[in-house]
């Protein structure tokens, strides 16, 4: 297991490089969130000034997804570039008001707090991934999806069951018919 969780002591001013691979244990990635295939490459710097530590990075590799119509699983490459800022508020109490919504330096920047001198990526790791994720994932933009009859997957191959429906109650009027006729 990757260690996602840094001592704000082990930064030095000139800042420091991590880069390690994640899995999904490390980020507690459930059943729910994004998959990964295998395991993600992190990069990134944490900068430090007198009380925040800002920390840029990247992380690699392939996602997961099921596709919304045919609930195929298939990867993208997932090349997510991430920046946030931690706070060690312990050590600025009254002088500098707590940031307030609309704060320009908000923006973009993810703004977190240094927890018992420490700075812990990982729920800023899983929550960005999550963010990258598209709310209706689409295998490919033509995807056929599945029959709503069969389940068959369209994109594989067709099934038939749309003429069965539009066209058997007729069928079976007009053999009733034909069936019929000898008899009268
Ligand atoms: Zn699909
Ligand atoms: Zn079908």
């Amino acid at each position: 297991m990757a260690s996602l969780s840094f001592s704000v002591k082990d930064v030095p001013p000139e800042g420091t490089r991590i880069a390690c691979v994640v899995g999904k244990e490390d980020l507690q990635l459930d059943e729910h969130d994004p998959g990964i295939q295998d395991v993600l490459a992190l990069t990134a710097t944490i900068h430090a000034d007198e009380t925040n530590f800002l920390v840029e990075g990247e992380l690699n590799g392939l996602l997961l997804h099921e596709c919304v119509r045919c609930l195929e699983s298939f990867a993208t490459p997932a090349d997510l570039s991430f920046q946030a800022v931690y706070k060690d508020r312990s050590q600025r109490r009254s002088k500098e008001p707590e940031a307030v919504p609309g704060d320009s330096e908000r923006e973009e920047t993810d703004c977190r707090s240094v927890v018992e001198q420490r700075i812990e990526l990982q729920e800023m790791l899983r929550e960005q991934l999550i963010l990258s994720i598209p709310m209706q994932p689409l295998c490919s933009e033509g995807c056929q999806g599945l029959c709503q009859v069969c389940g068959q997957n369209l994109n594989v191959q067709r099934c038939g069951c749309k003429e069965v429906k539009t066209e058997s109650p007729f069928a079976i009027l007009q053999e009733a018919k034909l069936s019929q006729k000898p008899l009268a």
